[in-house]
């Protein structure tokens, strides 16, 4: 039975706790070893001690890229214990995402029997919840795109065709130091760049809008300054997390933050792209007739960004569950039947003429 062969491979995957690079890598290989004796063609990267797979079926265009990270975040033991309870599986990764890796490999199972009319690819890969850049990251470097890729982050069984933007900066605020009993003496740096935050966050970028994400946000992550009780502080850095939308401009953001807070320095800590992926795109389009689901933008960044980089249409399309990265967190068992055979009839009739399914 299709349910069960899908939890399963997915408890299996969750009991290998894969918090760490050890533990993924070792996962990594388990999955290389199940999908060669599936009968893919399939090849381990190992970059900076890290380990991706990559296996591929069919032939010919379109090439759809499935991607799926074997990383989860920490949790207390007893969620790598999977356990099914009323048709949710419960455990860290059922829900975000190794419940939708073992639909992509099974799927992929299913496809080395019955090879498509296209060319599959599947992206198994590390260090999702770090960033990316070693797993996703890599692979994209090695060449390994195509017309659609399908993250199968959890979506509810929507999908994501906007992500917003990554712009994280550091903006250092010098004062004048002076004794802490006459404070008029001297240039408070942390109320200065207190008041430089209140002038950054009133910019029009945080307040104009866009359909599927709303607003753009700011976090102001990080303060570093003081030294003593009795002392005004000359120096403060403060650490801010921007999320800006699709549309925006990082570069035109960052100028009009310069301009604003002239008196201080403000350096780029690290830059994420934004995903804008054209609901009209013709694989995303059919993908939707399958799903029958809604677009939706997510706030939050995923590896999608890391073929949008490339000019590729990237969705996160996932199955149903909760508390992905928390407590009690599971994937609803019929919505990975399900999002598995969504995957199968978008693939199966990639080529069909119109858009009826
Ligand atoms: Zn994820």
């Amino acid at each position: 039975m299709e349910a069960k062969r899908i939890v399963d491979l997915a408890q299996t995957l969750i009991r290998f706790q894969n918090t760490n690079p050890e533990r993924v890598n070792r996962c990594a290989d388990y999955c290389a070893d199940w999908l060669r004796e599936a009968g893919l063609d399939t090849r381990v990267y190992e970059h900076r001690g890290l380990k991706s797979v990559v296996a591929s079926v069919g032939s010919g265009s379109p090439t759809i890229v499935l991607n799926g990270h074997l990383d989860v975040v920490p949790a207390q033991p007893e969620l790598f214990e999977p356990r099914l309870e009323n048709g949710k599986l419960y455990g860290r990764g059922s829900y975000d995402m190794l419940g939708a890796v073992a639909c992509m490999m099974l799927l992929m199972q299913d496809l080395a029997q019955t090879p498509p009319d296209c060319t599959v690819v599947l992206c198994l890969v590390p260090d999702e919840e770090s960033g990316g850049e070693l797993g996703t990251g890599f692979l994209v470097e090695q060449g390994w795109l195509g017309d659609i890729a399908i993250c199968g982050e959890p979506t509810n069984l929507d999908i994501a065709i906007q992500s917003k933007g990554i712009l994280q900066i550091v903006v250092e605020v010098a004062g004048i130091a002076a004794h802490g009993s006459r404070p008029w003496l001297g240039r408070n740096a942390i109320l200065e760049a207190q008041e430089h935050y209140l002038t950054i966050a009133s910019l029009h970028f945080f307040h104009e809008e866009s359909p599927f994400l709303g607003k753009a946000s700011l976090n102001l992550a990080k303060i570093e300054a003081g030294k003593a009780f009795n002392q005004v502080p000359d120096q403060c850095k403060m650490g801010i997390d921007i999320r800006y939308l699709p549309d925006q401009d990082p570069e035109l953001l960052l100028e009009a933050i310069r301009k604003a807070v002239p008196s201080a320095e403000v350096k780029v800590h690290f830059q994420g792209t934004p995903v804008n992926t054209d609901p009209d795109n013709v694989w995303v389009s059919k993908l939707r007739k399958h799903s029958g689901t809604l677009f939706f933008g997510q706030e939050g960044s995923a590896d999608t960004r890391f073929y949008a980089e490339r000019g590729m249409p990237a969705v996160e399309f996932g199955p149903s569950g909760a508390n992905h990265h928390g407590p009690g967190e599971y994937a609803d068992v019929q919505s990975l039947c399900e999002y598995k055979s969504i995957l199968k009839q978008f693939i199966t009739h990639v080529k069909d003429e119109g858009h009826e399914v």
